[in-house]
């Protein structure tokens, strides 16, 4: 207490207080970073399970900051969504990805990118107009761009989500459920919601060859899936037993470190040569 002196106030300064002050830092840092070119995006391949074959990409945003050096985004994101930063972050990774999708489409490969969006972006109303002037600065056409949403976005304020989702769809975007398995599941939204893919959880293809219960969910999920139209990806895949799982399922693609870890975009490069050379 401030009564026992100076030394035992610091002593005693609730561990909150320094947790506060971390995080104003790293507020100001993230200010800092989307000036100053500190964010930048790695790429995560998908692979279509069938054929073994690159058949996508997930833009996944990187912050290298000159103080706290590489920040996760699962720390950051938050942080922006608080700050209202999130939305030049949104703009950047849109953009970038855009960018480079229409890079490798030049070189002749013919592969949508997939982009996060988080509930910040769709509470200001503004993404469609926003994803359309980007579409059409980069001159990327509206089918190789994939937004991912997760469940827990959809369970906001719903009109003006759909409304959104429906604007962009119409333009020939297509959507992503993101974490599926993990918000509040609502089967509802699967009808209403058009969208055109389905990402399962990795904390559910995770325990799939550990656990029978894991495995019948994830089985169901892929039926649900298929019946309803939707494109199946499982997340997370670590290792080749439970890739080989996934395809006796029928899963139709896979992202994860068995296959590639998230990586910069030419190294992406390198990984398509290879899958064309063999
Ligand atoms: P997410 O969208 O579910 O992305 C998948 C995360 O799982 C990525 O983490 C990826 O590196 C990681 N991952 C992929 N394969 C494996 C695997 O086999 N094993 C394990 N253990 N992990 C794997 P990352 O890049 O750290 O991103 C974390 C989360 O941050 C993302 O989860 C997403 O929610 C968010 N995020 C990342 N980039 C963006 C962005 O540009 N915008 C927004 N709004 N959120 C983003
Ligand atoms: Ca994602
Ligand atoms: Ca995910
Ligand atoms: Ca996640």
């Amino acid at each position: 207490s401030k009564v026992s002196g100076r030394n035992t106030a610091i002593l005693y300064q609730p561990e909150w207080q320094d947790e506060q002050r971390k995080k104003s830092e790293l507020i100001q840092a993230l200010r800092f970073a989307v000036q100053n070119n500190e964010l930048f995006l790695h790429y995560q391949p998908k692979y279509h399970l069938a054929k073994l074959s690159i058949n996508g990409v997930e833009a996944l945003v990187r912050w290298q900051s000159k103080d706290f050096g590489l920040v996760s985004p699962a720390t950051f994101i938050p942080l922006a969504e608080e700050t209202g930063l999130i939305d030049d972050i949104g703009l950047f990774v849109l953009k970038q990805a855009c960018i480079d999708c229409k890079d490798w489409l030049a070189k002749g490969y013919d592969m949508p990118v997939s982009v996060n969006l988080s509930a910040a972006q769709l509470s200001s109303g503004m993404l469609p107009e926003h994803v359309l002037a980007i579409l059409t600065e980069t001159q990327l056409a509206p089918r190789y761009l994939e937004l991912e949403i997760t469940e827990s976005m959809l369970m906001q304020d719903q009109k003006a989500i759909d409304s959104q989702i429906s604007t962009l769809s119409k333009q020939g975007i297509n959507f992503a459920i993101d974490d599926f398995g993990t918000g509040y599941s609502n089967l509802h939204y699967l009808s209403r919601f058009q969208a055109a893919t389905l990402k399962i959880d990795q904390s559910f293809v995770k325990k799939l060859s550990t656990s029978s219960q894991h495995y019948n969910l994830v089985k169901g999920i892929i039926v649900l899936a298929k019946t309803l139209g939707l494109t199946t990806v499982a997340e997370g895949v670590e290792d080749q037993n439970i890739l080989n799982i996934l395809s006796r399922l029928d899963c139709d693609s896979a992202q994860g470190f068995l296959l590639s870890k998230p990586v910069q975009l030419s190294a992406l490069y390198s990984l398509l040569q290879e899958k064309t050379a063999s």
